[in-house]
């Protein structure tokens, strides 16, 4: 039996990593034009990281985590998303003495063990950002019109941003006896997972994706129309702000985001035309987090984008990402005295920079220019002992068919014309 990738996983062939590559020249460009920093965060952490942060009611700690034991004994558990590492870095660093506020962004593979579906993988790529020590809606638009702009930037048109607020612990307590009260006549009908988070975090029920929990979901009371008058206040100036960047939005109450640590802002950012796993980007501010992971109570706001429901979405509306990589020249070698010249004049195009090419394969003429074709080759050049001894050759331009007789000694300087 062949060995094939586990479930869920892909690679990601030549043919399509300068999409990939693409993207990441993006996003370093927008996170420099936005001010935050790259921090890279390891694969695995300690369980507890996520059981903490996370949240132990939610769908990704309760069903979806890759955790295993090392030879030591301790509890490991791949990384299901970013934040929960870049939390535990900004206090195991003691980033609370860097210059206020921290702004920073990684771009990461994540695990989860989901139903694998069209933009459902066990194995992605997020990029996301995180900026803590602000507690104000200032920073939310900053963040929200970060995504806009990358959006914009690529070209995406059909992706819309929906907001809401799901409140502080201070809404939270007198919100949680409606949702109970709300939910009561119906637990028998709701999911295992449900009943037990009835008693431990009702707001998650609303987050179930059970179409059995989900007939009762839709009609129960929204956090929104229950916030304090603190959280009202930030939601306005949210609101505000995003008009005052002509930023778009809707409202929706019913979005609670699939992590526990969310307070105040949630948003979204959905495109209609992938599909059932349309969103794109999911964030939220995070105030309770730094200090739930031990940290000083810091307040915080980030989102992450899934690459390949990004590349979905791009690839849905047609946008033409270019491919940067053909080869500038292609040096075809007849007998072993050419092959050693172009050996040479290869090794010094390659050091100017250009991307030159030879044979590797003691090929024919006829195969080699077929190869230099196949590659993309933009000129190409015949060396045989006459070039040799002549120090001349006939270059060949293989877009346009165009030939040329060349000193060879020129042709580094041609190709920086
Ligand atoms: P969903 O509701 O689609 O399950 P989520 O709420 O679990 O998303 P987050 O944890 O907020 O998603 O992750 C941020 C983004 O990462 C998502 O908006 C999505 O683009 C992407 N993402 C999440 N899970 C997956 C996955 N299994 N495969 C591919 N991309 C994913
Ligand atoms: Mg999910």
């Amino acid at each position: 039996m062949l060995i094939q990738t586990p479930k869920g996983t892909k690679d990601i062939l030549p043919s399509e990593v300068y999409k990939w590559q693409y993207i990441e020249k993006k996003i370093s460009e927008l996170c420099k034009s936005f001010g935050y920093r790259e921090i890279r965060i390891p694969v695995f952490e300690y369980t507890e990281l996520f059981t903490r942060s996370v949240g132990d009611t939610t769908d990704i700690v309760q069903k979806e985590m890759y955790t295993f034991q090392d030879k030591g004994g301790r509890s490991l558990t791949l990384r299901p998303e970013g934040t929960a590492g870049v939390v535990r870095s900004y206090i195991e660093n003691g980033m609370a003495s860097w210059p206020m506020p921290v702004k920073l962004y990684y771009n990461i593979t994540a695990y989860r063990q989901e139903n694998v579906q069209k933009g459902r993988y066990r194995e992605f790529h997020q990029f996301g950002v995180e900026c803590f020590g602000s507690k104000g809606p200032l920073v939310d638009v900053e963040i929200i019109s970060m995504v806009s702009m990358f959006l914009d930037k690529l070209g995406i048109k059909d992706v819309e941003l929906n907001i809401n607020s799901i409140g502080c612990p201070n809404c939270r307590g007198e919100y949680n006896k409606k949702l109970l009260e709300y939910f009561k006549p119906h637990l028998d009908n709701l999911c295992g997972t449900c009943k037990s988070r009835y008693e431990r975090n009702p707001l998650r029920i609303i987050d179930c994706k059970e179409e059995k929990c989900k007939v009762y979901t839709k009609d129960a009371p929204a956090l929104l129309d229950n916030l304090c008058e603190e959280c009202k206040e930030h939601f306005e100036g949210l609101k505000e702000g995003l008009e005052n960047l002509g930023i778009k939005y809707n409202i929706d109450k019913t979005i609670v985001r699939g992590l526990d640590y969310y307070t105040k802002t949630v948003f979204e950012f959905v495109s209609k035309n992938i599909g059932a796993q349309g969103t794109v980007c999911g964030g939220g501010r995070y105030d309770g987090l730094i200090k739930e992971c031990g940290g000083t109570d810091t307040p915080g706001i980030g989102f992450a984008i899934g690459l390949e429901r990004l590349l979905m979405v791009m690839a849905g509306q047609g946008i033409e990402i270019p491919n940067p990589d053909p080869v500038d020249v292609y040096i075809a070698t007849i007998g072993e005295k050419a092959q050693k010249y172009a050996q040479k004049l290869v090794y010094r195009i390659r050091q100017e920079g250009f991307s030159a090419e030879t044979d590797l394969m003691d090929r024919s003429v006829k195969a080699q220019m077929k190869y230099a074709d196949k590659l993309g080759a933009v000129y190409s050049l015949v060396i045989g002992d006459n070039e040799v001894e002549s120090n001349k050759a006939v270059l060949k331009n293989m877009l346009t068919g165009e030939t040329k007789d060349i000193s060879l000694d020129t042709l580094i300087e041609r190709l920086k014309m």
